[in-house]
């Protein structure tokens, strides 16, 4: 068995910060020993890494992307194997990456399908949810072995009318069937049959540019979907995590569930921390860079969500990862918004974002480990194989250089997309190694992952809940 010993670091966990050495044998964490003065250890190792002046941080954990996913005719630009080759790149150790059921089509033939994209094709490991787009018995019979194969979250859809949009009812139907087995139901939360009728309007009336996009999707219709998917979850009983919480108005309606008790979670993305509609709205058509769903807010927005992440009413920052080329993908939108794939490129950056966050005293250091990694592996039942240095957990381990300068550009990002949304942003820090499971898949700087390395996660139930 290979040993690792990892020196002169400052261990980051969720809980605090310790100067401790960790020593790694094989895939998993055998000792954290805190460093003392006067206190001398002697180990020996295969191989020494000296973090002097560096975090020790347990790997981070991504429970939001899109790999290769078919929208509007076209794929995401990254496969599993660039997407987490990039996501090493930037600390990642564990995606957790949608499966997207097809009307008509099975829960577990879908699951056997994304197993197949991504078998022997990840540089880290990774899990799935399902996206239940075909509520029907048939389905809701197949929640029941989803859970068994390992997957215990169902995604659902309250935006895309005529895509993956359910019904309140069916909505409901399927938060009974999760509610039986303790899974948790996702919910993207926009009020889909509204916005489809301001998108028409917007349209019809010639205002076809990029920004457009976000102002046909306004953020009261985000809160009033949130309030809505929160009703039926009470009704319901069911356990509620809500996907890429954008705007003032969702925040209130999940720091309401929460205050009052209910078992309701929810994400932000880095998207929302950083960029803006501003961004929508450059000339152009630059600003179809910056459509995702839902979209980009006011600037105004973002305060808030920082606070959110600070009084854990946002409990996750995941990024939504799903890459669409400017050229041939993003550029099917020209002329009409619409049609302009929704989604941004952000895996590999999320950490870094996060730790500009910590720079800016918006977030401390540990809650920086707890929003990207600790509580991502408890509310998806990964903990604490992952998210956290302890002994007996998985040596995902990130050595980080707080000191170190760099500039985000698509001329050096490593995710398969022809742009940064990010596109020279100065940042503070940047991943020096990344170990998955002992293995270093950046070593100092250097890609050394090998693509068969990734293992597919069959992850417990929630830990989070309340
Ligand atoms: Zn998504």
């Amino acid at each position: 068995m290979t040993t690792t010993l990892i020196t002169g670091g400052t261990v980051v966990t969720a809980s605090g910060t310790q100067d401790a050495d960790v020593l790694v044998e094989g895939e998993k964490i055998a000792m954290v020993l805190a460093r003392q003065p006067g206190v001398h250890f002697s180990m020996t190792a295969d191989k020494l890494i000296d973090a002097t002046g560096m975090y020790v941080l347990p790997g981070g954990i991504d429970v939001h992307t899109h790999m290769e996913m078919p929208f509007g005719g076209t794929f995401s630009a990254d496969t599993f194997e660039t997407g987490t080759r990039a996501a090493a790149w930037g600390g990642t150790t564990t995606i957790i990456d949608f499966a997207v059921q097809a009307k008509g089509t099975s829960l577990l033939a879908t699951l056997d399908k994304w197993h197949a994209k991504a078998d022997g094709n990840c540089a880290i490991d990774y899990g799935f949810h399902m996206i239940v787009s075909d509520v029907n018995e048939t389905t809701l019979k197949e929640m029941d072995a989803c859970i068994a194969a390992g997957v215990n979250s169902f995604k659902m859809f309250m935006a895309y009318p005529g895509v993956f949009y359910a019904t309140d009812g069916e909505i409901l139907l399927a938060m009974q069937q999760a509610s039986r087995s303790g899974a948790t139901v996702m919910m993207h939360a926009e009020n889909g049959i509204a916005i489809d009728q301001l998108v028409a309007q917007a349209i019809a009336a010639g205002r076809t540019d990029p920004v457009y996009h976000g102002l046909s999707r306004p953020p009261e219709l985000e809160g009033e979907a949130t309030s809505r998917a929160i009703t039926l979850a009470r009704v319901a009983d069911c356990p509620l995590y809500i996907v890429h919480l954008s705007a003032t108005q969702a925040l209130a309606a999940v720091a309401e569930a929460r205050d009052g008790g209910q078992n309701v979670f929810a994400e932000t993305c880095p998207q929302y921390l950083f960029l803006s509609l501003d961004d929508l709205a450059r000339p152009d058509f630059e600003g179809a860079k910056f459509v995702c769903s839902p979209p980009l807010r006011p600037k105004s927005h973002q305060d808030s969500l920082w606070r959110g992440l600070r009084t854990n009413d946002l409990s996750v920052v995941s990024t939504d990862h799903c890459p669409f080329c400017f050229k041939d993908q993003k550029e099917l939108g020209r002329g009409d918004f619409s049609k302009i794939p929704n989604g941004i490129p952000g895996v590999e950056h999320r950490m870094d974002l996060l730790h500009a966050g910590v720079v800016a005293g918006q977030i401390s250091l540990p809650r920086w480990v707890e929003v990207a990694s600790t509580t991502p592996a408890r509310m998806f039942g990964l903990y604490p194989r992952k998210g956290v240095i302890a002994a007996g957990s998985d040596a995902d381990i990130v050595i980080y250089d707080p000191q170190a300068r760099q500039t985000l550009s698509a001329a050096t990002h490593h995710m398969n997309v022809d742009y940064s949304a990010y596109e020279g942003l100065e940042l503070t820090g940047r991943v020096v190694t990344t170990l998955s499971r002992g293995f270093p898949v950046i070593d100092d700087g250097r890609y050394q992952g090998i693509a068969s390395h990734g293992t597919f996660l069959a992850r417990g139930l929630n830990q989070y809940l309340l």
